[in-house]
């Protein structure tokens, strides 16, 4: 598989440090608040990587953090604490609104068919493993106290910037407007690996240190939660491309430094999906939530497909008209897929063929429009429908778009429908029905409409004629 690699900036071919098991982190969410649908696109195409690559014939473990403390705006000690902001807001304590949104955070991940990564940890669980790695790097001297916090060096690194063809738009975002210098700080970049003085004195959650009570710094939970689970060498870690800087360029400087040697060979960054307006924010107060689009109509899988239709490293343009044109592309599919019939034999040469197109576009850095692509030859190909029926499962084994289950549930509908309107008993009365209203026989008609309704019909005048169906 050839994946574009951030630290290279190019596409390698993806080789994991043992092929028989790749070791995958992902940072997860800050759960101050609910996910916006930018965040899932996010989570979308990194679950589409985990199970390409099983798909692909690699076991993976997959570790992804929870971010239930802090989380400061910028990596200063300015800006708000995230979690502290949910909680004033809705009254609720910081460990309420964790749980609360940790919980939301995965029943959207349900919705989108997005597998839960095989270890999932809290930040706050971790906080032995975050004391040790500071400790670790304060006696390296990678490290230093000031004003009772303590910092990461960064003039101690041959090179500090490894992300730096990102745009420059991208890159700014993690460093947020109305960022205060740290005077505590001998170096710009340096940042904070542990807080004992903080302007939040308010602070929820704090711990004992050998540098007294206080919490941990914005970047050290990945660093610590990956090594803890993954070990020492790392083999592709994920997240939006906003993560790039600080956030992973401050997690490889403070991991490398601790470890003494490379700790994660390759870097998947997702694009962002951004409005009209911009990018999409939490922060910003106002976003898109799934909830949200199923309010309005919208099955969860065509904002699915919607993701799946683009790049991911291309940044998406979100309009409810192009949402609706992935829901007409939703329907039309399930619908044709409806119609394959589960009779015949599957022949092995013909899906092993259409496989190849779908296998290519995953190795094509995971060209996912290219892959539901291949999902319209196996419609248009020449061989029996249990072929397709073998193929079109195969695939929604990565892209899990139900298109299987949605496909059958539409066929045992339709077939009801059909059923229902072959009743020749009921035909036959509403067709009586239709005779006495053109007799002029009210009485009648309405003896039959009540007669109907007696049995659970309903009839519907339409300019087509009267039709019926079952209440
Ligand atoms: P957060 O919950 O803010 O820590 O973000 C969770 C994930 O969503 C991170 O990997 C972010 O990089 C990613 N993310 C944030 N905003 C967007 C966006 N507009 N589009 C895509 N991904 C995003
Ligand atoms: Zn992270």
């Amino acid at each position: 598989m050839y994946l574009y690699n951030s630290l290279s900036h190019q596409k390698e071919l993806f080789v994991p440090n043992d092929p028989n098991l790749v070791k995958m982190y992902t940072c997860g969410p800050t759960v101050y608040h609910y996910a916006h649908i930018g965040n899932l696109r996010t989570y979308i195409m990194e679950d589409v990587l985990e199970k390409s690559l099983r798909y692909l014939g690699y076991p993976v473990k997959r570790v992804m953090n929870i971010t239930d403390v802090g989380h400061l705006s910028s990596d200063a000690d300015t800006g708000e604490d995230k979690m502290i902001k949910g909680a004033k807001r809705e009254h609720k304590t910081v460990m309420e609104i964790a749980k609360y949104y940790t919980d939301a955070f995965f029943a959207d991940c349900d919705k989108l068919n997005i597998k839960r990564p095989d270890v999932v940890e809290p930040a706050t669980n971790c906080i032995a493993e975050y004391i040790h790695m500071v400790q670790t790097l304060l006696d390296k001297g990678k490290a230093y106290l000031a004003g009772g916090n303590v910092y990461f060096d960064t003039s101690t690194l041959e090179q500090y910037y490894v992300f730096n063809d990102h745009d420059e738009e991208d890159l700014a975002v993690g460093v947020r407007e109305g960022v205060e210098e740290d005077t505590n700080k001998r170096n710009r970049n340096d940042f904070v690996l542990w807080f004992t003085k903080s302007k939040f004195e308010d602070q929820a959650l704090k711990w004992d240190s050998p540098w007294g009570v206080g919490y941990p710094g914005w970047h050290i939970e990945c660093s610590c939660i990956s090594i803890k689970h993954l070990g020492e060498s790392l083999d592709i870690h994920c997240g939006g491309i906003d993560n790039a800087f600080p956030h992973h360029t401050n997690e490889i400087a403070q991991s490398e430094s601790y470890l003494g040697h490379k700790w994660c060979n390759y870097w998947f960054h997702v694009h962002h999906l951004n409005t009209d307006s911009g990018k999409m924010s939490k922060s910003k107060g106002e976003f898109l939530t799934v909830s949200l689009l199923e309010q309005k109509g919208y099955d969860p899988m065509v904002y699915r497909l919607f993701c799946l239709q683009s790049h991911y490293r291309r940044n998406l343009v979100f309009s409810w008209e192009n949402l609706d044109n992935a829901a007409q592309a939703y329907d039309k599919l399930i619908a044709r897929i409806a119609t394959l019939k589960k009779e015949g034999e599957v022949d092995e040469a013909a899906l092993a063929k259409l496989k190849e197109r779908f296998v290519n576009a995953l190795n094509a850095d995971l060209n996912t429009s290219l892959a539901v692509t291949a999902i319209y030859d196996v419609l248009k190909a020449k061989c029996s429908d249990a072929t397709k029926l073998a193929a079109i499962r195969d695939f929604d084994r990565v892209l899990s778009l139900n298109l299987i289950s949605a496909a059958e549930a539409l066929a045992r509908k339709q077939a009801e429908e059909e059923a229902a309107s072959a009743d020749p008993e009921i035909d036959a009365l509403v067709a009586a029905r239709t005779e006495a209203k053109k007799a002029k026989n009210f009485a009648e008609a309405d003896r039959i409409r009540e007669e109907l309704k007696a049995r659970g019909i309903e009839i519907m005048d339409t300019p087509q004629g009267a039709k019926w169906r079952k209440l």
